[in-house]
């Protein structure tokens, strides 16, 4: 029977954590607040947003929209930044992307406060997970992040294990794989130059795809008697419309021994660790006063 490694269950565990943490900041002086800097319209920003306002409010911390023109100078994005990094009542930022114009040529990544920095994207707090500098305090980026509650919810175990990573992107694949090498994994990473996919995803015990194609992954990929835990990072639309991963849900779920569903798994996970690092940032911010 293959379990199916559904988010609501640790959200739901999470959320009244943070609901806690969030009233005892509050009764030391802290109002845990988020500034999300958006630039333009996009409708897909503007439902990551939302969902983002929707899980602050939610555990009681405060949140600000800072909506810009598209026509937004790099210079006065600076200013914004900076305005944003030297507040010290907003605890976290993140800036949405995609960003337009000017702004594209920013390195945006290095622009919130290091301290801030909820998405984990800074050069330093990179540096600190590359180094294995990880702590309860670290800001970790969000979707990696996840995938570990995750793993840790449903006790997969890790140490001595073998995975495939499927992807090498900043945010998702190499992260996930030095979380899981810290873990005590041996990781493979694979990407759009590797020559036979299969080969490495039928030895592994572990495999994360983070790639974002339709069907990348069938029942042909899986060794059976493995029963692989697959994590399926992909957010893709079918030709029907439909939200769906990188796998073939119908195809590789009864030959795996457990799965992430497309919707339902890793997406809540991610924005589940976004309002982590915030209650983590403003915690670390008080303890630096
Ligand atoms: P990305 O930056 O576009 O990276 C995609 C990676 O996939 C690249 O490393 C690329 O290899 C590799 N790749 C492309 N075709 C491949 C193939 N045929 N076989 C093996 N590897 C291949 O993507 P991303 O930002 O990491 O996102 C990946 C997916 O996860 C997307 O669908 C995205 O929407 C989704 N996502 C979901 C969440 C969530 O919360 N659920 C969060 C973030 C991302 P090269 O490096 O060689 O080009």
């Amino acid at each position: 029977m293959t379990l199916l490694l559904k988010a609501q269950p640790l959200v739901d565990i999470r959320i009244a954590q943070m609901q806690e943490t969030c009233l005892k900041l509050k009764a030391q002086g802290v109002d845990p607040k988020l500034v999300v800097v958006l630039i333009g319209d996009n409708p897909a920003s503007i439902s990551y947003v939302t969902n983002k306002r929707r899980l602050c409010e939610k555990v009681g911390a405060s949140f600000e929209l800072k909506q810009l023109p598209h026509s937004t100078s790099a210079s006065d994005f600076k200013k914004i930044m900076k305005a944003i990094n030297t507040d010290t009542s907003v605890h976290g930022c993140i800036i949405q992307l995609p960003v337009y114009g000017e702004t594209k040529a920013l390195r945006l990544e290095a622009m919130v406060d290091p301290a801030k920095d909820v998405d984990g994207f800074h050069p330093e707090n990179t540096a600190n997970l590359y180094l294995g500098r990880v702590e309860e305090k670290s800001l970790l980026p969000c979707t990696p992040k996840g995938i570990m509650s995750l793993l840790k919810y449903y006790k997969v175990e890790l140490k001595g294990k073998n995975a495939v990573v499927i992807g090498r992107s900043q945010i998702v694949g190499k992260p996930i794989s030095l979380m899981l090498n810290l873990a005590g994994v041996t990781v493979t990473m694979c990407h759009s130059e590797t020559k036979d996919l299969k080969e490495h995803t039928q030895r592994a015990d572990i495999v994360v795809s983070a790639v974002g194609k339709v069907n990348l992954l069938g029942a042909e990929h899986f060794d059976i008697k493995r029963k692989t835990v697959v994590i399926d990072v992909g957010m893709n639309k079918n030709a029907e419309g439909k939200l769906v991963g990188d796998c073939d849900f119908k195809s590789v779920a009864p030959v795996v021994g457990a799965i992430t569903p497309v919707p339902g798994g890793v997406g809540p996970m991610t924005v589940l660790s976004l309002i982590e690092n915030l209650l983590t940032a403003a915690q670390n911010q008080k303890d630096h006063v």
